[in-house]
């Protein structure tokens, strides 16, 4: 308890005095007037003396809000000065890669150059070249490029270059995007699995928005003997499938979907919830371009693909996307498909013959520029 006594003439003049002393929560325990001067009481000025106290327990609580409010008043603009400096450092050092890799294009040989351009021809994403061209750069400062380079050129794609064969069992999806050649893969590989594996095969199909889509798969069903489904629901997809257990594979066509339509998306979205499929392949064409490739992917992500089918390389003298796709997904290249006719149209992928195609595409580019 803190206690203190105040002569004054006015009582405001009090209560200014208390406050800037002893605070908000100061109380007043009592006042007495009284004169001074004068002559026995009469005249004189007449004075105030007023008592006030504080618990200071209670400012001793108010003191500590505020140091608590001003730790975390200093706590938050750290903070807001850490995050301003990191935003500062990140843009440095983006401007400091782009300086390095400015540097690096003057640093490099006539040859390298001319490999630079043609790895931009072959549409391989820019970090990719760059990283190559670096470690080139550093390996041998100034590689003549020529045929000589090939078996080099195949062994420095293939770290990029991931790809898997899945073992088909269970419930396999295709997605993609329409037009990209679903359909016709989905075909390709029911042939190799019930011809080649004597598997056990079964369609179903939920591409029903297109009515020649679910007739021509079902031509291919009827010529290789395979049973086929269709299903308009994600939950009838769910019962047909729980009807078609016995079979080792079943293979599901899904709507050609566009990737710009989002109600279609949330759509395969439910659907690879509800059936949850062991594999999934995104569906995507060699002739396509990066940045749509890019978009697809983001896109297509709902559901949750675990590899890639790049169709149509047949189409394009562009190799990249063998690098690309694999690179952008992070998931593995499983086939690639190289023509329309049905079954033989189709590879597995192979990393190293892959990055020798490319390679040898990429020297074609040198050689024509
Ligand atoms: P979906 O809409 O994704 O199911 O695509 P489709 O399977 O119906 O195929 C669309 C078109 O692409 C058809 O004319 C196919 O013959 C064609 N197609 C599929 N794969 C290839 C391929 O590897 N190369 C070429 N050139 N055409 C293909």
């Amino acid at each position: 308890m803190k206690m203190k006594k105040y002569i004054v003439t006015d009582i405001r003049q009090a209560l200014e005095q208390i406050r800037k002393d002893l605070g908000e929560d100061a109380i007043i325990l009592s006042t007495r007037s009284f004169r001074k001067g004068g002559f026995f009481g009469i005249g004189g000025k007449k004075f105030l003396e007023v008592t006030a106290v504080v618990d200071e327990k209670e400012e001793k609580k108010k003191e500590d809000l505020e140091v608590y409010k001003l730790q975390e008043l200093l706590v938050k603009s750290k903070e807001k000065r850490y995050e301003e400096e990191l935003t500062e450092i990140k843009q440095m050092l983006k401007e400091m890669k782009t300086m390095v890799l400015s540097i690096k294009r003057e640093d490099l040989s006539e040859d390298l150059k001319a490999l630079s351009k043609a790895f931009e021809i072959q549409d391989i994403d820019s970090e990719i070249s760059n990283k190559i061209l670096e470690y080139i750069r550093l390996s041998y400062g100034n590689l003549k490029v020529d045929e000589t380079i090939l078996e080099k050129l195949t062994d420095y794609f293939q770290p990029f270059l991931k790809t898997e064969i899945p073992i088909l069992q269970g419930v396999v999806m295709f997605v993609g995007p329409t037009g990209v050649g679903k359909t016709t893969t989905l075909a390709k590989i029911a042939a190799r699995l019930k011809l080649v594996e004597k598997k056990n095969v079964a369609i179903l199909t939920l591409d029903t928005y297109r009515i020649a889509a679910a007739e021509q798969l079902k031509i291919y069903a009827n010529i290789m003997d395979i049973p086929m489904r269709v299903a308009y629901t994600p939950m009838e997809a769910k019962i047909e499938l729980e009807a078609m257990r016995s079979f080792d594979v079943v293979l599901i066509d899904t709507a050609g979907r566009s990737p710009n339509n989002e109600i279609q998306i949330s759509e395969l979205k439910a659907l690879a919830e509800t059936i949850s499929p062991n594999i999934c392949f995104l569906v995507l064409a060699m002739n396509y371009k990066y940045s749509d490739i890019k978009d697809m992917v983001k896109r297509f992500s709902v559901a949750k693909f675990s590899h890639v089918i790049l169709t149509k390389m047949d189409e394009t003298k562009s190799y990249g996307h063998l690098l690309n796709v694999p690179y952008t997904t992070g998931v593995p290249l499983a086939y690639v498909t190289n023509g329309q006719r049905v079954p033989e149209d189709i590879i597995e992928a192979n990393r190293i013959e892959l990055s020798h195609l490319l390679a040898k595409e990429v020297l074609r580019s040198v050689r024509s520029s």
